[in-house]
Formats: structure tokens, C-alpha cells, sequence
């Protein structure tokens, strides 16, 4: 039987709505939450994510702002405007769309971010509280939304062995973090697998729940994917398509169509982990402006 689909298109709806009445009180209190997403360059894909985060907001009735600097900007000037952001009070969460261009130092940028308005939960402070299972942080968006659609449609994660494909610091390492945490939606036992790891298939067939953000199109076929298994493929990317129109499609770390025959549940891409990610993004812009009217 082909594997039930796990829409992050309707998990993210259902989390926008119950979200709706609390921005709808910060708003009629005067204290609209407010998200400022800064762009470097002109990558296309990234384009796409920014506009989608600014429409999210729209959507909530929520104020965004979005910065789109050049290409040519130094980090001197991108500092400077993380620090305008961190100032700046009608702004409760603040992004920079990765990747910088190679001239700048990311993490010098994430961790100029104050920590109150890391949104993107990518600071030190946010990532750290993710790893000690302190909930005063924000947790990375991606992470965050992976573990929201296995709550939320029933997966037991107590238990499990989660296998995740992926270790870089937005998504493989939180995810894995997020998971093997002492607490409710998570103690699952936990293996992290990468570029140097040996005979990946033997690993990913051991897994209940398989999460894979590799950035590999279709790496993950039927056969690496134990009969009955949970998959969240996080992967997003653009294969060429001359049968569409823009000339591409996209396309996630697994081979769906393969994986869905072995997998009892499966995440699409498109419509998978994408607007989960926008969501919890919102989600947290919300619980920081929430937690700037409580100060
Ligand atoms: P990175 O490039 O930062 O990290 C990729 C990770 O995958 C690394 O740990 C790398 O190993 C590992 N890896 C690469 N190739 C292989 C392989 N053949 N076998 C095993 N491991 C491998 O990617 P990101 O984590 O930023 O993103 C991963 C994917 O998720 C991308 O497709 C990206 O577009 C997507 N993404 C989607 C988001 C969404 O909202 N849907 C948000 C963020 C990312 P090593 O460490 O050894 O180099």
C-alpha cells in the first residue's frame, strides 16, 4: 500500500490558524509582530523564500520588512544593518537569508543577531538551548518543523530510532538535537550519518523515522528504506525540466516515488518541509513578540 502523505502544506495551515488569535491580540494591543528578512545578492532560489516569508506575514496580518542589499555589500554594512534590526522595535524577529556571498563571514552575521530576535534560531544562544532542552529559545525553523509534522500526524517519536542524513548546523545537527531530547515529541534514539559515513543503505534501513537534508537530488532510493518507515525528505532542489515553463522542477533528497512504496508515511517536495519552515518561522516571530510584551 503506498504511504499515507505528510502535507506540510495542511500541518502549516493548521498551525498558522491557531496562531491567528494571538496575533490578532498583539495587534488590537498595539504590538504587532513584526519580521525583517534581509536578502545579499540576487540568488533566485532565494528570492522565492523571501518573498514567501513576506506574503506569510501579509497573510497574519503581521508587519514584515524585507532588506535586499547588493551583491557587493560588505560585512561592515551587512553588520550594520543587523544592528539598525536589533534596535529597531517594531522588528520582534530578524533573518538573513543564507547563503551570504563569500565575502562575508556568516557567522560572524548570525551572531551579531540578538538572540531575542533570532527567529531563524541560528545564534549560538538559540542553538545551545536547543541542546541543554531549554524551551526559553527559539528552535531552528527547519528542525522545528520536521518534528512538528511527526507530532502532528501521530508518529511515535519515544522509542524510535530516527536516522537523519545530514549534518550541517540548520538542519541535520538540530533536528537530531531536537529529537533525542528527555522530553514530550521527542526521546527517540538518534544516528547521524554524512558524507564520510560507510555503507549509508545499511544504516538508513535500520530507521523508524528517516530525515534526509543532503542536498543530493533523489540520493535516497526504495531500497535504502525500511518497509513501514516514517520519511521526511527536507532536501529542496532544482533539477532541470524543459517540459516547465521556468525550465525546472523541483525535486527533494529521496526518490518519492520509490520511497513511497516501501514508506508507510512519506513528505512531499514541494509541499513538504518548505512551508513548515515559513510557518515555524512565523510561529517563533510570534512567541518574540510576545515575549517583548511581557518585558
Ligand atoms: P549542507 O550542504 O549545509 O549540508 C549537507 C549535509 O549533507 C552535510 O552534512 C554533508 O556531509 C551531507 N551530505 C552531502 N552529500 C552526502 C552524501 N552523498 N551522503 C551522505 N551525506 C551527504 O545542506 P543543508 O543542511 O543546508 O541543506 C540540505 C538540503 O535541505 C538542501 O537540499 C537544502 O536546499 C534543503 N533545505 C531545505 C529547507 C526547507 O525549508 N525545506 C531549509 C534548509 C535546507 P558533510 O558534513 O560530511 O559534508
Amino acid at each position: 500500500m503506498p504511504a499515507r502523505i505528510i502535507s506540510g502544506k495542511e500541518i502549516g495551515a493548521e498551525i498558522r490558524a491557531e496562531l491567528q488569535p494571538e496575533v490578532d491580540k498583539l495587534n488590537a494591543d498595539g504590538r504587532t509582530p513584526g519580521l525583517a528578512v534581509v536578502l545579499v545578492g540576487d540568488d533566485p532560489a532565494s528570492q522565492v523564500y523571501v518573498r514567501m516569508k513576506g506574503k506569510a506575514c501579509a497573510e497574519m496580518g503581521m508587519h514584515s520588512e524585507t532588506v535586499l542589499l547588493p551583491e557587493t555589500t560588505s560585512e561592515d554594512e551587512l553588520l550594520a544593518t543587523v544592528d539598525r534590526l536589533n534596535e529597531d522595535t517594531t522588528i520582534h524577529g530578524m533573518i538573513v537569508q543564507l547563503p551570504v556571498p563569500d565575502h562575508i563571514d556568516s557567522n560572524k552575521v548570525l551572531q551579531r543577531i540578538d538572540p531575542r530576535k533570532d527567529v531563524d534560531g541560528f545564534h549560538p544562544v538559540n542553538i545551545g538551548k536547543v541542546v541543554v532542552g531549554d524551551d526559553s529559545g527559539f528552535p531552528p525553523a527547519t528542525p522545528f518543523g520536521v518534528q512538528q509534522m511527526l507530532i502532528r500526524s501521530g508518529v511515535e517519536i519515544s522509542g524510535a530510532h530516527a536516522v537523519v542524513v545530514g549534518r550541517s548546523n540548520i538542519v541535520g545537527k538540530p533536528v537530531a538535537s531536537l529529537l533525542m531530547q528527555k522530553a514530550k515529541g521527542a526521546n527517540a534514539t538518534v544516528t547521524v550519518c554524512h558524507s564520510r559515513t560507510k555503507d549509508i543503505g545499511e544504516i538508513t534501513r535500520l530507521a523508524d523515522i528517516l530525515i534526509v537534508a543532503i542536498g543530493q537530488p533523489e540520493f535516497v532510493k526504495g531500497d535504502m528504506v525500511r518497509p513501514g518507515a516514517v520519511v521526511i525528505d527536507v532536501g529542496t532542489n532544482r533539477v532541470e525540466d524543459p517540459t516547465r515553463e521556468r525550465g525546472y522542477r523541483l525535486v527533494g533528497d529521496v526518490d518519492f516515488n520509490a520511497a513511497k512504496e516501501v514508506a508507510s508515511a512519506i513528505s512531499p517536495v514541494p509541499g513538504g518541509v518548505g512551508p513548515m519552515t515559513v510557518t515555524m518561522l512565523i510561529y517563533n516571530t510570534v512567541q518574540a513578540a510576545k515575549r517583548w510584551a511581557a518585558n
